[in-house]
């Protein structure tokens, strides 16, 4: 099915589902024995199974892998592919208490990066493209979010001089998705509210990272959900805008619920043209919403945002909520999106 058979109000997912528990028992049993690339594929591809199972269930329109094969984050695993970042011999700056992003290792940069067998992101596009006949989103992390955990000791000036190499590595796995039948494509930037950069600055380096990719392109910008907690930072898009716009993405992906939908204001205010993939589902919340929360929140942003221009998302990835709650969510998504179908006079689907 393509995007363009899409009922009205799309609900879709920003990337990662709530992985069930021998998950977690097999990642702990990879700490004491190793295992063979046959034991990882197999576990991967049940993991994928699962995921899109869960989202068909639950109704949803354009469904992800779940992120299920990423072992470090949404993003950290990749660095592993790519060459000259070995991670720095300095400790991450705390490893005692309540996991936190200070936890993080980070990647010392000793020369030009590339990651010369790619991602290995197409791939995953392709198992999941062959186990489903659902409209489909792939997602792939941006480049500052690789740029902003490295130090650099060799080859580059800054951090943002970094992160247009990440963006070429970006940008070939971006294409190798189109090509593989990926024609929504989505690129996950929480560091755009963390960095001070000038956000015209960012919606370059974003212009450079799908620059020829023939998709739907998103840009998923949110405040971070690592272990369930933002990042420091003010839980704010208003210093992004009107410039982010400058940014060549046919939808933002945005986080509202956990903020009680404040600045959804900015699309009326900034007469933003793009489409919205609003946050109605507050994934840092362990309370589950029902279906008329959802349909509340949904028709708060509808003052703003042509419905013609909404697509109905959680806030962001899923990967830190236990799995039932995750589906439980979801299918609260569904169903409260539906009410609201039914209101703007769409026969249901
Ligand atoms: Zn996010």
């Amino acid at each position: 099915m393509t995007q363009g058979k899409l009922p009205i109000l799309p609900t879709s997912v920003v990337g990662s589902h709530g992985r069930p528990g021998w998950l977690y028992v097999f990642r702990e049993a990879t700490a004491t024995r190793e295992l063979g690339s046959i034991d990882m594929q197999e576990v991967g591809d049940d993991a994928v199974r699962l995921a899109i199972l869960d989202q068909e269930e639950a109704g949803i329109d354009v469904i992800s892998d779940g992120e299920m094969r990423r072992t470090a984050g949404y993003y950290r695993g990749y660095m592993e592919r790519m060459v000259n970042l070995p991670f720095s011999k300095k400790p991450p700056l705390r490893q005692v208490g309540p996991f936190h992003y200070d936890f993080i290792r980070s990647r010392e940069v000793v020369g030009p990066v590339s990651a010369p067998e790619g991602l290995g992101i197409v791939d995953e596009f392709k198992f999941l493209k062959a186990h489903t006949k659902k409209p489909l989103k792939a997602t792939c992390a941006g480049p500052l979010n690789f740029a902003r955990e490295c130090v650099i000791s060799a080859h580059y000036k800054s951090t943002f001089d970094l992160a247009y190499d990440f963006a070429k590595i970006i940008n070939a796995e971006l294409k190798g998705l189109a090509a593989a039948g990926a024609d929504f494509i989505q690129v996950d930037e929480p560091s755009y509210v963390h960095l001070k950069e000038e956000p015209g600055e960012m919606a370059k380096l974003f212009n450079a990272t799908v620059e020829g990719v023939k998709a739907k392109v998103a840009l998923h910008i949110c405040f971070g959900t690592h272990a369930g907690r933002p990042r420091m930072s003010k839980r704010t898009y208003r210093q992004l805008f009107p410039r982010i716009l400058d940014a060549k993405a046919d939808q933002l992906v945005l986080e509202f619920a956990n903020r009680q939908m404040s600045e959804i204001e900015l699309w009326k205010e900034f007469a933003v043209d793009r489409e919205l993939g609003a946050g109605v589902i507050d994934v840092k919340a362990y309370e589950i919403e029902t279906p008329e929360d959802v349909a509340d929140r949904i028709r708060k942003i509808l003052k703003y945002v042509p419905a013609e221009k909404l697509w109905i998302n959680p806030d962001c990835g899923m990967g830190n909520s236990p799995r039932w709650i995750c589906v439980e969510k979801f299918k609260a998504m569904v169903a409260g999106t539906r009410i609201v179908r039914r209101e703007l006079g769409f026969r249901d689907q």
